[in-house]
């Protein structure tokens, strides 16, 4: 339990209309008989622990503002694990502010105040009711854009993340502990490698992380989604191909969390991964100052592309080749994105082109040639017959990481995947320590201490208090 720690209270439903609406109390440090007076207050009635109960919400004068659940959870069998008091009212705004205002004057006297940004979770983290790989995956659940990502969310929540990393520190912990009886014993070090067969046990470790970081890396395209940058002339099918990349999925399209959607960034997913596209046909010089910060949007959107599509037409191209607007397309894109970024060439309208048409999709051409060029790949497409576009996607995918049917995935955060890296780092020097000639016990333990120290941030173990406010303040209040 928290030492002292204040009571808090927050609306923990979406603003907005609802059926139901939740105002959520966490008492803190305050034993039954401070809470006491509160909900009997607001609710004219003492409660039973972990019962429904439906009653009219009291307001200063005795009036009812409402009439809802009240449920009651005594510490530490809670959400936060302090004494919860959960009152589920219909979700209109100004009924849930009456009904927060009246808490808030109910509890002057025992100091509640309103929640902070993730202070629920806060709280449930540092009762030991979730860690912080999960509390993070709470706010990842909430926040998932796709049905991929929510249930990868999910998994993290329930704590699959979690166990597997602590599977990697149990077995590190493991070896560490041969290493320092050893340690003790100086005449018998030289065997220890051999006898506990250290090599080994350490192999076994790295193939487990190598694993789980794989897994990781999988979340983490899930979480954040792909940012792709589709180039091309006027009228060359880029709308088109939109359409045709998100297919069916289209409806379930929702826009970037916490940003407004631009008219020229668009999500769609594929297999469940967020795309996040940015049509680059929006840039131009304009007066206007909202377009202008439209724009100023979109050229930070192509510094962080993960890839590139650029869009020709394929009847010109079959006949000519690259036009020069079309190279100077790509040297511009290609001046602007991150280094390494790959640049799909999408011939488009192949079905106006039956000889490109041909090549592409009859006999046993390939369907993906290589060109001339940086990064040169080449796909065939018509976006208006919907052909080629399979192959793109898959494409997208694969030029992007993600291992399609790679079989569970943690919905990881790049802060996860840093702690993972620099875990393989060390117990990469681990190994070089132990194939050293001279064998240093003490440093090879002491890597294995680094490796322990940076897997356990994760679950954020010894965590630092700056840490913990950077991950909760990003949470929504009431959360
Ligand atoms: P954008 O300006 O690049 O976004 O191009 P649009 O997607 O608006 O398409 C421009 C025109 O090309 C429209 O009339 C589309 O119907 C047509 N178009 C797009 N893709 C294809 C294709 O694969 N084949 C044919 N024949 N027409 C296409
Ligand atoms: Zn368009």
């Amino acid at each position: 339990m928290t030492v002292s720690a204040p009571p808090i209270v927050a609306i923990a439903t979406a603003p907005g209309r609802g059926g139901i609406g939740v105002v959520r109390l966490s008492f803190g440090s305050l034993d039954a008989a401070a809470i006491a007076p509160l909900i009997e207050g607001v609710c004219g009635q003492a409660l039973e622990p972990r019962h429904a109960h439906y009653l009219g919400f009291r307001d200063d004068d005795g009036s009812v503002i409402d009439r809802g659940l009240a449920l009651y959870f005594p510490a530490p069998h809670s959400y936060t694990g302090e004494t919860v008091l959960e009152l589920q009212g219909h979700g209109g705004p100004v009924v849930m502010q009456l009904l927060l205002a009246r808490c808030l004057r109910l509890g002057d006297s025992i100091g509640l105040r309103l929640a902070e940004p993730g202070e629920f979770t806060r709280r449930a983290f540092l009762n030991d009711k979730l860690d912080l790989a999960q509390a993070e995956a709470v706010a990842d659940l909430i926040e998932a854009s796709t049905e991929a990502a929510a249930r990868s969310a999910a998994r993290s929540m329930d704590g699959a993340f979690s166990d597997a990393v602590h599977a990697l520190v149990d077995k590190v912990i493991h070896l560490r502990m041969l290493v320092e009886a050893t340690l003790d014993f100086p005449e018998e070090e030289i065997d220890f490698l051999e006898a506990a067969n250290a090599r080994g046990q350490l192999a076994e470790i790295q193939t487990q992380l190598a694993d789980v970081l794989r897994q990781s890396t999988q979340g983490a395209l899930l979480r954040e989604g792909l940012n792709v940058v589709l180039a091309g002339q006027p009228n060359v099918g880029k709308s088109s191909l939109l359409n045709a990349l998100a297919g069916a999925e289209l409806a379930i399209v929702t826009p970037i969390p916490g940003t407004t959607r631009d008219k020229v960034q668009q999500t769609i997913q594929i297999e469940g991964i967020p795309l996040n596209i940015v049509d680059t046909a929006g840039l131009r010089d304009t007066q206007d100052e909202v377009e202008r910060i439209g724009i100023q949007h979109t050229w930070d959107a192509i510094g962080k592309a993960d890839v590139v599509l650029h869009l020709i037409d394929a009847p010109s191209y079959a006949q000519h080749g690259l036009s020069a607007a079309d190279d100077e397309i790509n040297d511009r894109i290609a001046g602007m994105i991150p280094a390494g970024t790959p640049i799909l060439r999408v011939v488009n309208k192949i079905d106006l082109a039956p000889a490109a048409g041909d090549m592409t999709f009859g006999g046993n051409r390939p369907h993906v040639v290589a060109a001339n060029g940086p990064n040169p790949t080449e796909i065939w497409v018509s976006a208006k017959q919907n052909k080629g576009i399979d192959l793109l996607r898959a494409t997208l995918l694969r030029v992007a990481g993600w291992q399609a049917g790679g079989g569970g995935v943690y919905l990881a955060r790049e802060r996860h995947l840093v702690a993972l890296r620099a875990a393989q780092r060390y117990l990469r020097e681990a190994e070089d320590r132990a194939n050293e000639q001279a064998q240093s016990l003490d440093l090879f333990a002491e890597e294995l201490r680094l490796a322990q120290e940076q897997l356990n941030s994760i679950t954020g173990e010894f965590t630092s208090d700056d840490l913990l406010g950077v991950i909760f303040t990003r949470f929504c209040i009431g959360k």
